[in-house]
């Protein structure tokens, strides 16, 4: 048995946490505030395999069929439902391109289809079929809630005796060569250090800075966190819009029903690069220019209440692939996910667990595709399809 540091207590540092103790690795977790409090409890609750690329395809196929487990491995209701996302083509062109998306999806097992709007007007009550031509439609993408996920992860990472630390900040490394060999973490200012056996840079938007922390340079991993907001509705009837609709060609904008209380969750791709690391200020831009897509994409949106709006980072990389895989000989990376490490958790905490335990996975990722040290050589990846 080793012992793993972890530092982030997001979803993938929390999932990862509970994969390696479930693998019989002795586990400490960092949060520096609050579990969740990065972007994972900011998140939109979406979970798609409706990729452009074969890496993201395999990676969410098998992350799905690890969410329709999930509730029953982790023992807890965390509101996995699989009520489908709706892509909308505004052009014959747009089409021809979710044609071949959906090629690539089917030929990797993900069941998405074109729909015309009549059936997509079945899906979607309150759309508004006119601007759109026709749909691509997977049933088995869906939704969770962010905070019963990570909570009910914890609870069992907990249980199988990783030392779960909030409010505790990682603030550096003790070296032997290239090998870190302890954590130095403050904790009600007080400063301290652990020895440990390999460590997992999870923090995501401040990954480069714990990237230097190891001596390595800031930009190795290039990850910038771009503000993303979401808007709120008050709760409407069940089965408006339980899917997550997205017309593409509209800024990327979508709307997806809130699958606890059934407010309407509105998002867009009108994104600012962050100004800190703590700059979470909603703005009045993102609330006029998401109303603007929400209303067009679902009129009676006009007349519901918006109840809430917020930001939250999205962590990313030049080409908007996650950075997964081994930096030094025990310091590991999984982060820069961009719009998808909520949904990709369980696949890449498994995956990542047992990289560090076993040195090898059996989960479908391609290390090669997700390789850290990508961006030094200048190979990027084509660009993994984001949303919102
Ligand atoms: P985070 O949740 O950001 O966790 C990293 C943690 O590291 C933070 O809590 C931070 O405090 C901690 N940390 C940093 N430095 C230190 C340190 N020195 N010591 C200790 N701890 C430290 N993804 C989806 O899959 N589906 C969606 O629908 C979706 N919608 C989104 C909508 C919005 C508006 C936003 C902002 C994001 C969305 N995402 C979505 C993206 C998703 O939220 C993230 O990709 C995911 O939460 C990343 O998880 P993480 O654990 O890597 O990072």
């Amino acid at each position: 048995m080793s012992k793993v540091a972890i530092i982030g207590g997001g979803i993938i540092g929390v999932a990862t946490a509970y994969e390696l103790a479930k693998l019989g690795e002795e586990v400490i977790l960092f949060e520096k505030n609050y579990f969740g409090s990065g972007s994972t409890f900011r998140c939109a609750t979406g979970i798609r395999a409706q990729f452009t690329d074969e890496a993201n395809i395999r990676l969410m196929k098998y992350a799905v069929e690890r969410w329709e487990k999930l509730e029953e491995e982790l023992g807890f209701d965390i509101n996995f439902r699989q009520t489908g996302y709706l892509f909308l083509a505004t052009s014959e062109e747009e089409i021809e391109a979710f044609k071949n998306n959906i090629r690539l999806q089917n030929k990797f097992g993900v069941p998405t289809r074109l729909i015309d709007m009549d059936e997509a007007k079945e899906i979607v009550p309150i759309l508004n079929t006119e601007p759109f031509l026709a749909g691509a439609w997977n049933p088995k993408d869906g939704k969770a809630n962010p905070f019963k996920t990570l909570f009910a992860y914890l609870f069992r990472a907990k249980e199988l005796g990783v030392d779960a630390r909030e409010h505790t900040e990682v603030v550096g490394f003790e070296h032997e060569g290239d090998v870190i060999t302890a954590v130095k973490f403050r904790s009600n200012g007080k400063v301290e250090s652990v020895k440990v056996d390999a460590v997992l840079n999870a923090a995501n938007a401040w990954a480069p800075l714990i990237n230097e922390m190891a001596g390595l340079k800031r930009d190795l991993v290039p990850i910038t966190a771009y503000k993303h907001q979401l808007v709120k509705t008050e709760p409407l009837e069940r089965g408006q819009a339980e899917p997550l609709v997205c017309p593409p060609s509209w800024d990327d904008a979508y709307i997806i029903q809130d699958g606890e209380d059934g407010g309407i969750i509105c998002g867009a791709g009108i994104e600012h690069r962050a100004k800190s690391l703590d700059d979470y200020e909603p703005t009045y831009d993102f609330l006029r220019g998401v109303l603007r897509y929400a209303t067009m994409i679902a009129p009676p949106l006009r007349y519901a209440h918006i109840v809430r709006q917020w930001a939250g980072f999205y962590a990313k990389t030049p080409d908007k692939n996650p950075a997964i895989g081994k930096l030094l000989d025990n310091f590991y990376i999984a982060a820069g996910f961009s719009g998808h490490g909520f949904m990709m958790a369980p696949a890449v905490a498994q995956a990542m667990a047992e990289l560090i335990a076993k040195g090898r996975s059996k989960v479908p990722l391609d290390w090669e595709w997700y390789d850290p040290y990508r961006f030094g050589r200048g190979e990027l990846r084509s660009s993994a399809f984001q949303i919102g």
